[in-house]
């Protein structure tokens, strides 16, 4: 896949980038759509006004314009891959990226809620109380573009393994549109273990579009419980 990326031009690479975004928002969608018909609990309003549509389109378009620009800065050397790690090094890296960017984007994300910053960007984001697997994607367009910045700059910090990378934008989405379903879809038990194990569950940021003073982190609580952020 690697060399596939690689022997692309600009051209060939930003098509390739649009589609996969636009395919990844599509694939929120259906979800938003299929779930509400097995779980009860889950948000049934599906309509979207036309300012979340346009959010939501800015967001696709920042995220696929990122993607070229991280893509650029590869094909120039200026970001690296390992394209030969064994299996510990991918779950090494995979292990350094999520807690990387769960302490960057929780600091972000303070900064979001402060003051100056909410009121010209994040409100946008917390302006839907409901939020639906969408949701993820309303934010205002220069809150994606420090978003998707913080991610580019961490991969240029290091010669991440690619798969690491792979499963860490699998890992991103999962926790993006978990925290966005509306509703805990999860099992008490697993609902417990994660907790146990500091790892944030939907429940988790639902919260935080409940209460905006709390639960301010992403992938793990570990940085709400540290700075006394989470809910007690
Ligand atoms: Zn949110
Ligand atoms: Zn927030």
């Amino acid at each position: 896949m690697l060399d596939w990326l690689w022997s692309m031009s600009v051209a060939e690479a930003t098509g390739f980038f649009f589609a996969l975004n636009i395919l990844i928002v599509s694939g929120a969608y259906c979800l938003e759509c299929i779930v509400p018909r097995f779980f009860k609990t889950a948000p049934q309003n599906l309509q979207h006004s036309s300012l979340e549509l346009l959010l939501m389109t800015c967001t696709v378009f920042v995220n696929a314009v990122i993607s070229v620009a991280g893509w650029l800065l590869w094909k120039h050397g200026y970001l690296q891959l390992n394209r030969h790690a064994g299996v510990l090094t991918v779950l090494r890296d995979t292990l350094v990226l999520v807690l990387l960017m769960d302490f960057a984007l929780y600091v972000l994300h303070r900064i979001a809620h402060m003051r100056w910053f909410y009121g010209w960007a994040h409100y946008l984001h917390h302006k839907y109380r409901e939020v639906r697997p969408l949701t993820l994607f309303v934010m205002h367009p220069l809150e994606a573009l420090g978003f998707g910045s913080l991610w580019v700059i961490t991969l240029m910090l290091s010669a991440f393994s690619f798969e690491s990378v792979i499963i860490f934008l699998q890992l991103n989405l999962y926790f993006g549109i978990a925290a966005h379903c509306g509703f805990s879809p999860y099992p008490k038990w697993l609902s417990k273990t994660m907790a146990a194990l500091a790892i944030a569950e939907p429940d988790f940021h639902l919260q935080h579009h409940r209460d905006e003073t709390v639960n301010l982190g992403f992938y793990t609580t570990i940085w709400d419980r540290v700075f006394r952020t989470n809910l007690r």
